[in-house]
């Protein structure tokens, strides 16, 4: 047989257009190829379980592989092949259909368009011609029918003929062209087919090594795993990593395709490393580690793989966005993950606080983010206290009601972001027996803000922001043994030590027990000025905004009012203050050295 004709299409243009759309990602045409390949086998495999084809199978597989004096690279397979009519259909006619309309429309929009080609328009074959100069398509179809090759010089013009072949399948030569010769090393291609065809569910052979596992765990049944399977597969992900907390396997077939597995990491300091840590695959095609607009904000740091044929991958972000199906997925995420959660919070609560720490940025953040994570995690999200207590949003608010309550009823959640820092404040918190919840991590900012805004009647505020007992007002409110006079010439005397106007200076009847003199700094402005650091604004207040509270009932207050030499006074307020600025981690550099030597006069 032998016969000559031209391509169907409409314009004389479309292999340079390929060779510039596909630019960047060249590569793709290995994928492209080996994924026709795979789909052969598969086919050839459905017709023989449902009795159409009743010839052996054999093994199915695809081969690869690369003659480096040829400048050439095979791709075969022993799957389900063609006809000449098929390729006719298939290779001549098909792929072409909407080439026209293609060119106008995306002629603008060459970045999106590279994939836009492959997905849409069925032009994957057609990616061969990215590296090739020629390709050459010989093929047997499974049914009696004989042999055929196809050859085309990526130019409209093609040939087909007979062929000698005589197994069953297809064997795709690509005669690479002259800047595509990158790809004639072995290595290059086994790099590549282990990015893209390393869960693909045919053999793939490149080189006598076979590069796929073909039944990667995901499309298993959970009930025939372990959790060895899975800590087996996350190390084959991610080699050189601790072991994840635990793992989520998804599995939906309405109203959309999903499986995969999503795995808990360990959360580091270092975010950034373990963020887009997702791998993306179509009908275990890796498609792209980019998975910011499937997967919820909030689980980027998730590590795994999603799989799912319905995920439009071939198409602008915005649009991405946009999708129907995609919305639901990220919805469904965001469910099976607050389920899976809620789970382990019931089956052992122990074990999850033991998690909390590493589990808290996932539900602070989606409960910060995500008003629907918010309902579900309010059931289990978990606040620490100093006294490494955990307790539910429900259970805090019971244990603290008693006691801490303001003059208004609102409810007050004492906090610290830092408990070394903020020991001394701490400690007179819990003196007077109140409770100190623990906020240091990194969204704790605006944490404290949402359950502000969220838990009715209730104010968060931290250790050290003002004078705990004014936080608290409590019944018996202290009576200052200082007269107004006495109280005046005290706030003076500091305001001369003090030196900054900015700085507001009081005196406040406090119990003996508490520091002489305390800094503290007001919640809605450290609040401010911790925004103001976040966003790079240059913050317009000055940093050294704080009050100092003065312990009019403190025995050292009295001695200072006593003390009659002025430089003495004044050396001893200073004292006092530098003490409360060392208990607040302020006090540095000269000044520091000045109290050290001060106070080794004083013990001299
Ligand atoms: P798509 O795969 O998106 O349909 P392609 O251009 O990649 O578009 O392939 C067009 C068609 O050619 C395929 O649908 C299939 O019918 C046929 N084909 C391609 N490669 C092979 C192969 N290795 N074996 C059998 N048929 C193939």
């Amino acid at each position: 047989m032998q016969a000559k004709g031209t391509l169907s299409i409409n314009t004389e243009n479309i292999f340079p257009i390929i060779k510039k759309f596909l630019y960047s990602d060249h590569e793709i045409f290995l994928r492209e190829l080996v994924s026709n390949a795979v789909d052969a086998c598969q086919k050839l495999k459905s017709l023989s379980s449902l009795g159409e084809y009743t010839g052996e199978l054999g093994e199915l597989k695809v081969n690869v592989s690369v003659d480096k004096e040829a400048k050439t690279i095979t791709i075969s397979d022993n799957g389900i092949g063609m006809t000449a009519e098929e390729i006719d259909k298939y290779i001549n006619q098909i792929a072409f259909s909407g080439a026209n309309e293609f060119v106008q429309k995306y002629q603008d929009k060459i970045t999106d368009a590279r994939n836009q080609i492959i997905g849409n328009f069925g032009l994957g074959f057609y990616s061969a011609f990215m590296v090739s100069r020629k390709v050459e398509l010989d093929t047997k179809s499974y049914q009696d029918a004989p042999a055929a090759k196809w050859i085309c010089e990526g130019s409209t013009e093609f040939s087909i003929e007979g062929s000698e072949k005589k197994e069953r399948g297809t064997a795709i030569t690509l005669h690479v062209a002259e800047d595509s010769e990158e790809f004639l090393d072995s290595n290059r291609l086994k790099d590549i087919l282990k990015k893209y065809a390393r869960f693909l569910p045919v053999s793939i052979e490149i080189e006598g090594e076979k590069i796929n596992e073909t039944q990667p765990i995901w499309t298993r049944q959970p009930s025939e795993l372990k959790d060895e399977d899975y800590l087996k597969f996350y190390k084959e992900l991610y080699p050189f990593s601790e072991d994840p907390l635990f793992w989520i396997h998804l599995n939906v077939d309405y109203p959309f395709n999903l499986t995969g597995i999503l795995y808990f990491p360990k959360v580091k300091n270092n975010i950034e490393q373990q963020n887009n840590k997702i791998q993306l695959y179509s009908r275990q095609v890796f498609i792209t580690d980019e998975v910011k607009d499937i997967v919820p904000q909030f689980l980027m740091l998730l590590h795994g793989v999603i799989d799912s044929p319905d995920i439009p991958l071939n198409v602008s972000r915005s649009y991405l966005q946009a999708d129907g199906n995609v919305k639901k997925i990220n919805n469904y995420i965001t469910k099976k993950v607050a389920d899976k959660l809620n789970e382990l919070f019931k089956e052992n609560r122990t074990s999850f606080e033991e998690k909390w720490d590493s589990i808290g940025l996932f539900v602070k953040y989606g409960m910060i983010t995500d008003e629907k994570f918010y309902e579900k995690a309010e059931r289990f999200c978990l606040l620490k206290s100093t006294k490494s207590k955990y307790y539910t949003l429900e259970e805090y608010k019971n244990y603290v009601q008693v006691n801490q309550t303001d003059k208004n009823g609102n409810l007050v959640l004492l906090y610290t972001s830092d408990a070394e820092k903020q020991y001394t404040y701490i400690d007179s918190a819990q003196k007077r027996g109140y409770d100190v919840l623990v906020l240091e991590g990194m969204l704790d900012n605006h944490f404290g803000e949402m359950l502000e805004r969220k838990l009715e009647k209730t104010q968060v505020r931290r250790v050290d922001s003002e004078v705990v007992d004014k936080l608290i007002q409590k019944e018996e409110t202290q009576t200052s043994v200082l007269s107004q006079e006495e109280s005046d010439k005290v706030v003076e005397l500091f305001k001369k030590v003090i030196k900054n106007d900015k700085v507001t200076v009081e005196v406040q009847a406090m119990p003996l027990d508490e520091m002489p003199v305390l800094i503290t700094l007001p919640e809605y402005i450290r609040r401010m000025q911790e925004m103001s650091k976040v966003q790079g604004w240059a913050w317009a207040l000055n940093e050294n905004t704080f009050n100092v509270s003065i312990n009019g009932n403190h025995d050292l207050i009295q001695k200072i009012l006593k003390e009659t030499d002025e430089t003495v006074q004044a050396k001893f307020a200073q004292h006092l203050y530098d003490l409360a600025q060392l208990s607040q981690g302020i006090l540095s550099g000269a000044s520091l050295s000045e109290f050290v030597n001060r106070s080794i006069n004083y013990l001299k």
